[in-house]
Order: C-alpha cells, then structure tokens, then sequence
C-alpha cells in the first residue's frame, strides 16, 4: 500500500515521499542532506525523482539524488536539463504501481505541472491552502484556467501543496474580509486550528479539495458558482476572473 510523508526543508517548502515497501519516490527534492539522510534511516531505495517546475527550491536536490540513487528524473519541459523524461498533459506515470496523469498547471511558471492519482495531487506552487501561487513568467488568466482544473476534480481530492503557507493566506483573507460564503466565521475558526497545528509543528496541509472550496476565493473564483446550494457572490458583479485578477494583485502587495 502507498504511504505518503513528508519532509519540511529550507524555510517552509514541503518535500513529499511516495513509500510502498523499501522503495521511495520524491517530488521536487530542495534538500538532498535530509532525504539521504531520511532514504538510510528508513532503509529505501529511490526509484524516481519527480519535478513541478523550474524554481531552485524544488530543484537543488535532483543533480545529487539522480547521481546517488541513479533514479529517472520526470519533469516538465523547463527542466529539461534535469530530465530524464519530460512530461505533459495527460501523461501517465508508473510510481510504485500506482498510475499518476500529468496535469498541465502553467501559471506559477510556464509549463509547470502536477501529479494526480484519485485522490491525491501533487501540485507543487499552483494551488495553497486558502491561496494560490504568485505569477512569474506567465499570465494571470493561465493560473486562473489551472486552478479552474483543479477545481474540476472529485471535492474529496486531497491537495498536496509544496509550502506551508496556510496561515499567511488565512491572515490575508481575514484582514481584507474576503468572504465570498459570508461565512468569515469558519474561516476564523480555522485559522485558531491551523494555528494551533503549526504550533506543534504539524503541516496543515494536505487539505481537501472541498474544503478549499469553503476557505480559498482563488479556487471559489473559478467554476464553482455556489456551494451547498450557496451562491458564490462576486462583489460589485464584476467577472470571475476580474475578481481573481484583483485578489491576485491584491496579494502580491499583502
Ligand atoms: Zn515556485
């Protein structure tokens, strides 16, 4: 059966690690001292080395892990020079024999991508918990069209982001009062139980897919119109885009 744990490096990036027996599969690798170091405790081999996206802290790892563990690398097309196989929409990979689809996810960066198998997604810097990623070299409408594909699968998916960046978004959507549910009270509740998680150093996240759908406006901004029934409203009835372009904006200056 597939275990998946996590390893916290840098500041606040997560690695995560696919286990099933003595084997291991890890997604975008930023520490190579403490996967080693995690790989000799637990007795496991690496299999494979998988890759969201070209930003340095989901890659500085990969060069030493690849040479150690002689493990192939799958990455989008921007880590070419890393890859082993380069991968796109809707390819499958064999990971520890479960079958993952590629999901294109551009926005963050031009051709990042995730890793699904119902229901877990890997999707690196595209979705947070009560956020979303910043936009480097792409456009505000092809994170909003990535995040409208995330929001497209089962409510029950489970979202596995690559930082911890829950509280941070929370702070943001409660000192602006973004409440597209009315229901800022939840979302202040949650906060006091993320807080408290942190605290002890549990990660917040995974998290699913249904409950950012009751916490996150990036993702409410998307397909989801109403929820339980609920209308979504979009203040000032401006478009759902315009609305995700300006919490966008609106977040980059928090
Ligand atoms: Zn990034």
């Amino acid at each position: 059966m597939l275990k998946i744990t996590v390893i916290r490096t840098l500041f606040d990036n997560y690695v995560w690690l696919l286990l099933n027996n003595n084997k291991c599969v890890v997604i975008d690798p930023s520490n190579e001292e403490l996967i080693i170091k995690f790989l000799r405790l637990n007795k496991l081999n690496l299999v494979a080395i998988l890759i969201t996206h070209n930003h340095k802290d989901h890659i500085s790892g990969v060069s030493v892990l690849k040479n150690i563990y002689q493990a192939p690398v799958y990455g989008p097309k921007e880590t070419k020079y890393l890859n082993n196989y380069t991968i796109t929409q809707n390819d499958t990979i064999n990971i520890l024999r479960y079958k993952f689809t590629v999901l294109s996810l551009p926005g963050h960066t031009k051709y990042h991508v995730g890793y699904y198998h119902y229901p877990w997604l890997f999707c690196g810097d595209t979705l947070f918990s009560a956020g979303c990623g910043r936009i480097f070299n792409s456009s505000v409408q092809t994170m909003f069209n990535s995040l409208n594909k995330i929001n497209k699968l089962p409510s029950n998916t489970m979202i596995f982001p690559s930082h911890e960046y829950t509280i941070k978004n929370l702070d943001f959507i409660i000192s602006n009062n973004i409440t597209l549910l009315n229901n800022m009270f939840i979302i202040k509740y949650y906060r006091n139980i993320i807080r408290r998680m942190i605290f002890n150093k549990v990660p917040s996240i995974p998290v699913s897919l249904c409950l950012e759908r009751i916490i996150n406006p990036f993702i409410q901004c998307t397909n989801s119109f109403y929820y339980n029934n609920k209308i979504i409203k979009i203040p000032n009835n401006i478009s759902n885009f315009s609305y995700f372009k300006f919490l966008r904006n609106k977040k980059d200056l928090f």
